[in-house]
């Protein structure tokens, strides 16, 4: 299928159709597309769709992308795209669409909200109403991995401050504008002090700009814990890509279905939609897939675009039809269900019912507006010096003796103007001092600062480097030692 045109974005105003871009997916896609399109219709949604093909097909076309170019260019003109769920095939060599999609075209906020319809839903977590803003770009999900030795593999994990500032920023604005009163920031900041730790420190100082919104940190392992049993004590949460990931599944999963939830995918210039769950391959051609969770995503979208008040119809003829007991059959229950239906019975369910409210559960309204702005980075520069240099060494001589390494680098070092102040294994100080009960890998880290204290230069750190590779030692990789106006920008070594 070739993808339509798009026309040139245009100024959103109420009149105007939007231009969107769809994708009807695979497995269940197609039909749950279908379902939502017919909603979005009768509802009144002011869009213009434009179908492009990825997914599968493409992918077995020997794409490994899952995406070809005019398709970029039609999300790129349209620059809001309503997704379907794709398959993605079994066997290596296909990139993640999603990931590819999130990061080419700067969705940096992944937002999931997670609702329990306690009683017309059985949820064990019947007060159970958050929203996770994930942060998707960073973290370890950039995908720079290393092998360096025969038995060391790295990740990198990535975070910035213009990164840190729009996610905190973006869960803030949320919670402002959807009228909820508390953000919490999960972290590991007690470990990853760097890292994790300028997350925390952006979230903290992000919030004080938001005096009427109560703020709560909390290390993510309780902080998971208290998700997966008293999600009720939860608004709105931020959180870096990882713990994101996980703790918006653990969420989907207890609110009561998966195939309930939508998710938002928000960027600067463009934004993605989509059913939390995937293309459900048993279920496909069948007519019983849930539509709900792309229907909950066109909402997010409808929201998005500013259009308000067909997201608030749209919404709240869904709740009501959830209400009156018309459930498709992952949700059906004989003590709370009325009637069993198919997907498109279902879409024409919440078509019957626009203009109507929900009776008991909270009714839905949208403020209709501009998408949610974001701050420009307002880093402040900050006097960076150069004071030091880690040298990672690949050795593995018979016993790996800590301090045999520590007398062949020293020596290669001796006239150099930087001195071997310590040496680390997986993080662990082995030498000066250092236990024989510490297991050693072929994979060190040799800590450098000068001999006579101030700043270093890099013609001292490329000498150095010499020196080393010189006496025959493998030098895998470097890291500078900074300070930033004075602090260090790196973590110590204990004792150091
Ligand atoms: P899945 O979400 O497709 O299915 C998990 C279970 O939930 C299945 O039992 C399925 O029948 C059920 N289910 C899912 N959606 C449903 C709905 N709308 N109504 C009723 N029941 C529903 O997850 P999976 O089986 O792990 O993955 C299947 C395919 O989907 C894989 O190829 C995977 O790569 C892809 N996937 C795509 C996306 C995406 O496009 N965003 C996300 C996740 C998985």
């Amino acid at each position: 299928m070739q993808p339509t045109p798009a026309p040139a974005p245009s100024p959103t105003s109420p009149a105007a159709p939007v231009p969107i871009a769809i994708a009807r997916g695979d497995g269940i896609g197609p039909e749950i597309m279908a379902a939502t399109l017919q909603v979005l219709e009768a509802a009144g949604a002011r869009i213009e769709p434009h179908e492009i093909e990825i997914g599968e097909k493409v992918y077995l076309r020997g794409v490994p992308a899952g995406i070809e170019p005019q398709a970029w260019d039609v999300l790129r003109r349209t620059r809001v795209f309503l997704k379907a769920p794709i398959t993605t095939p079994r066997g290596g060599g296909y990139k993640s669409l999603n990931v590819t999609t999130r990061t080419a075209l700067g969705l940096y906020a992944n937002v999931r909200p997670c609702v329990s319809y306690d009683p017309f839903i059985k949820s064990g977590h019947p007060g159970m109403n958050l929203v996770i803003v994930r942060e998707n770009e960073e973290d370890v999900y950039t995908g720079i991995e290393y092998r360096q030795t025969q038995e060391m593999v790295e990740c990198l994990k990535l975070i910035s401050r213009p990164g840190c500032e729009r996610i905190a920023r973006y869960a803030f604005e949320f919670a402002r504008r959807t009228g909820r009163r508390k953000v919490t920031c999960f972290t590991k900041d007690n470990i990853m002090k760097l890292t994790d730790g300028l997350f925390r420190q952006v979230f903290d100082a992000t919030a004080a700009d938001y005096p009427e919104i109560t703020t709560e940190n909390l290390i993510v392992d309780i902080g998971a814990a208290f998700l997966a049993d008293q999600p009720e004590r939860f608004e709105v949460l931020v959180m870096p890509n990882l713990y994101g990931d996980i703790m918006s599944d653990i969420a989907a999963q207890i609110s009561g279905s998966v195939g309930l939830c939508g998710s938002a995918n928000i960027g600067t210039e463009c934004a993605m939609f989509e059913a939390v769950h995937g293309s459900a391959p048993d279920l496909a051609g069948r007519d019983v897939a849930n539509p709900s969770g792309l229907i909950q995503a066109a909402v997010m979208m409808l929201a998005h675009i500013g259009q308000g008040d067909v997201a608030a119809r749209l919404h709240n003829a869904w709740l009501r039809t959830i209400e009156d007991g018309i459930h498709t059959a992952d949700i059906w229950d004989p003590e709370r269900s009325k009637s069993r239906v198919g997907t498109e019975a279902f879409a024409l369910a919440v078509c019957a019912r626009l203009g109507l409210e929900p009776r008991h559960l909270p009714v839905a309204s949208y403020q209709s507006g501009a998408p949610l702005p974001v701050a420009a980075p307002q880093t402040a520069a900050q006097r960076r010096e150069l004071v030091g240099v880690d040298v990672f060494l690949g050795w593995d001589a018979p016993g790996r003796d800590p301090a045999q390494l520590a007398a062949a680098v020293a020596a290669a070092a001796s006239t150099s103007p930087l001195h071997l102040r310590a040496i680390t294994n997986r993080g662990v100080k082995v030498w000066p001092g250092g236990f024989p009960e510490t297991l050693c890998t072929d994979h060190w880290r040799c800590r450098f600062t000068p001999r006579a204290g101030g700043p270093a230069t890099q013609a001292e750190v490329v000498d150095l480097l010499a020196r080393i590779t010189g006496a025959g030692l493998d030098c895998i990789k470097t890291e500078n030692l900074y300070s930033f106006d004075g602090t260090p920008g790196y973590s110590a070594i204990p004792t150091e």
